[in-house]
């Protein structure tokens, strides 16, 4: 019985896996017409000050709306879009949206809050970057200091020095820099040293955890007096309760991103937004620091 039972397990998994595979191989087959058939869109995803509780920028996060499949996130196709290559105008067409929908909502007078573009390192590292993100900006209009791209410590694999001198550059131009998902990386600390950035966004793992692991705590607490004494900005993403949002706030992130505040949303959505978010019931008095 047991042996039958090891067997039935074992071919119900090597099932999942080769229908995974298979499904990994229609999605990137489909990935090759998605962008020229307009299935992607854009969400935006408000980052709220710790402080005043005003939506200080927004994160723009790509969606895939799949003729069968309905959405489909962007953990599934990123890898695979990547792994194809299609990551490139894929890439360049986020960018070039985000900034147009992000000029547009200006024109309208829109609030001028800086925009957060998701730069794969295959992008970033590739020759041409530099004038690809100049171009979309003289394009569209979109002024150079409403525009932060993000990236993580992967651009600095194979060739740190290229990818120093472009964030330099890109921000003598007025564009900011931020790293994601900060702290799940092999050596963060050095790359921090090393990395010309205005901001570093402390990965969700981290604040899912502060308030019950006192080691966690002791990592964001760390990272944010460092970040600060660097005078770089932090930003705390996957803020999803209030005790998370008093205690990021409390431990000095200027900035907060989660479901607690907005999911993302679609551009006219994001336009309706008050300036300020709902922000939670003011601590009592002797909790702050
Ligand atoms: P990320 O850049 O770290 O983005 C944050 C992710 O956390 C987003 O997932 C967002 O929807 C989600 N999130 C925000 N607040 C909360 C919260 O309170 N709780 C929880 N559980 N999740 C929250 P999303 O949109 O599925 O994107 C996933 C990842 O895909 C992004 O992680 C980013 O690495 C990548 N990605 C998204 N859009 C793009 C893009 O346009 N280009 C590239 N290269 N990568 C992208
Ligand atoms: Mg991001
Ligand atoms: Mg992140
Ligand atoms: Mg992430």
């Amino acid at each position: 019985e047991a042996k039958r039972q090891g067997r039935n397990t074992w071919q119900w998994y090597r099932g999942r896996q080769v229908e995974q595979t298979l499904g990994d191989v229609l999605l990137r087959n489909d990935l090759h017409t998605a962008l020229s058939d307009g299935q992607f869109e854009l969400l935006y995803q408000p980052m709220v000050e710790a402080l005043s509780g005003r939506i200080g920028g927004v994160e723009a996060l790509v969606r895939w709306r799949h003729p069968q499949r309905g959405l489909v996130s962007p953990e599934a196709f990123i890898p695979l879009a990547e792994h194809s290559g299609q990551i490139i105008p894929l890439g360049r067409w986020v960018l070039r949206q985000a900034c147009r929908e992000m000029a547009e909502l200006h024109a309208r007078g829109g609030r001028a809050v800086p925009v957060a573009v998701n730069i794969s390192s295959l992008q970033f590292r590739r020759d041409g970057f530099l004038d690809e993100v100049l171009g979309i900006l003289a394009e569209t209009g979109l002024p150079p200091a409403l525009l932060e791209l993000e990236v993580t410590e992967s651009v600095l694999l194979d060739g740190a020095e290229l990818a120093i001198e472009l964030i330099d550059t890109l921000r003598g131009y007025g564009v900011s820099v931020a790293l994601d998902d900060f702290g799940t990386g092999f050596s963060s600390l050095s790359y921090l040293r090393d990395l010309p950035i205005d901001k570093v966004k402390l990965d969700r793992s981290f604040i899912c955890d502060t308030l019950h692991s006192p080691r966690s705590a002791a990592i964001v607490q760390g990272i944010i007096t460092m970040a600060h004494h660097m005078e770089l900005r932090v930003v705390a993403e996957g803020i999803e309760t209030v005790e998370q949002q008093r205690e990021l706030a409390r431990r000095g992130a200027d900035l907060l991103q989660g479901y607690l505040f907005s999911r993302p949303l679609p551009l006219a959505d994001l336009a309706a937004l008050p300036e300020r978010l709902p922000a939670a019931p003011s601590s009592p008095s002797g909790s702050d620091p």
